[in-house]
């Protein structure tokens, strides 16, 4: 990634658009508005509305939510985790990691998207910033967006592009940039928690070979979201999903989580993700500069996404606020976000395989090592900051603060 070009203006307060209505875009439209900007949000949705199930805030994350004063009411609408746990079908451990082996006040929370969502707009609608829905933005004419019913939006100093992996724009803006889909994917739904799993606060996983996963996050108010593993090819929209095979399988891998999978299969409102491993070589298309899912979409093993777009939006805002121009900021912005998406990036695609394949002796190693990695004393502390997003690259991770959490302007 790197190189910014054809952006000179001088900084006062900016004309920005933000394109999407995401995690993202609303965290970015909304620090960016009151930091002095004139901000316009576009989303395509008349009703902007989160997708899926529930997600994994990372001390990372938690600690952009805290800045927008709404890191209280996220954890009180979801679920506190200790960590993440995963075991082979014969319940052999293949992952054992606490976040309190970073600091012992640290914590995860698990949330309904719906509520985490609900609660990045209440905040948008309070800030400065405007919302235009039903607007579809295809196209970037110089300094104008462009909708896909020909209609025009601007003149704008900045462009935030966010909107989300499958982003109309980079495929316009940035026609060779790679983004292709993984061959695997996932249906994943919220269920109550029939079972008690949830009771040890961790996210808990079960694998068999590289084909069969389960995960169940508890995300609060006695629910869990169940993710469960499929290839790319079963998930295609014309593509009946078998609920019952699925249920039978599913509680054959993990025969204590048979309650809620019952639940889950009787009410049939799973809904259906394919990721895309998005890798681009610069961040920015003259004055259009892409976040989140748009800039670095990754497959969610590791249960970062979300938080890297948060903390896309918080680095944006404190680089436009302190740099003396916008090429400036732009480099700022990119210096500090380049190590740790490109680490989450690479270690994400790394592991995926040894989850989510057909390559079966993957699988067989990650059994073999996995387990074992996690008691070696400096394996474990890296996997653990790996798992709360504090790192920034293969050899180096920001500590914790004294309070347990991140410290976003270390
Ligand atoms: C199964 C699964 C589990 C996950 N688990 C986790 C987890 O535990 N923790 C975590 O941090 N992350 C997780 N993620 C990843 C996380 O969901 C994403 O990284 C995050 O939602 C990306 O946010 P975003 O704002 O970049 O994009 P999005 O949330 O996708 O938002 C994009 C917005 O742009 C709008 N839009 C799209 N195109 C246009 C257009 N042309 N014009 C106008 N608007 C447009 C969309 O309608 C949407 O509102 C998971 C993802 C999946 C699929």
């Amino acid at each position: 990634m790197g190189y910014i070009h054809s952006v000179t203006k001088f900084l006062g307060p900016l004309d920005i658009a933000v394109v999407g209505c995401g995690v993202a875009g609303q965290a970015a439209a909304t620090l960016l508005a009151e930091t002095g900007h004139r901000v316009t949000v576009y989303e395509r949705f008349t009703q902007p509305q989160p997708v899926g199930a529930g997600l994994l805030l990372q001390p990372t994350g938690l600690a952009v939510l805290r800045k927008l004063g709404l890191a209280h009411a996220a954890i009180a609408a979801g679920a506190r985790i200790g960590g993440l746990e995963a075991r082979t079908h014969r319940g052999r451990s293949i992952l054992d990691l606490r976040y309190a082996d970073l600091h012992p006040l640290a914590f995860g929370v698990g949330i309904p998207r719906a509520a985490l969502f609900d609660l990045l707009h209440g905040r948008l609608l309070k800030s400065p910033a405007k919302l235009v829905t039903g607007a579809e933005i295809v196209d970037v004419d110089k300094t104008h967006l462009v909708e896909a019913s020909g209609a025009r939006h601007g003149p704008f100093d900045l462009i935030v592009a966010a909107d989300g992996a499958h982003s109309a724009l980079r495929a316009r803006l940035m026609p060779h940039a790679r983004a292709p889909i993984y061959p695997w994917g996932c249906i994943w739904t919220t269920a109550p928690d029939l079972a008690g799993i949830g009771a040890a606060g961790l996210l808990r996983q079960r694998v068999r070979g590289t084909r069969l996963m389960m995960g169940l996050l508890p995300i609060g108010h006695g629910k869990v979201t169940i993710y469960w593993s499929m290839p790319m090819r079963a998930l295609g929209r014309s593509k009946t999903i078998d609920l019952e095979a699925w249920r039978r399988t599913a509680t054959a891998l993990w025969p204590e989580a048979a309650p809620i999978v019952d639940h889950a299969a009787a009410a049939g409102d799973v809904a259906r993700a394919t990721y895309r491993h998005v890798a681009l070589t610069h961040w920015n298309a003259g004055p259009v500069l892409f976040i989140g899912d748009a800039a670095h979409g990754t497959s969610p093993q590791l249960g970062q996404g979300a938080n890297l777009g948060l903390m896309d939006a918080w680095v944006l805002a404190k680089a436009l606020a302190d740099a003396p121009d916008l090429l400036a900021a732009f480099l700022r912005f990119e210096r500090r976000r380049v190590p740790p998406v490109r680490y989450y990036r690479s270690a994400s695609h790394l592991l995926t395989p040894f989850f989510q394949s057909r390559l079966a002796p993957l699988g067989w190693l990650r059994d073999a090592v996995m387990g074992p990695a996690c008691l070696v004393p400096g394996l474990r502390t890296m996997m653990g900051s790996t798992l709360a997003g504090t790192r920034h690259g293969w050899l180096s991770a920001t500590p914790l603060g004294d309070d347990g959490c991140f410290p976003l302007d270390a």
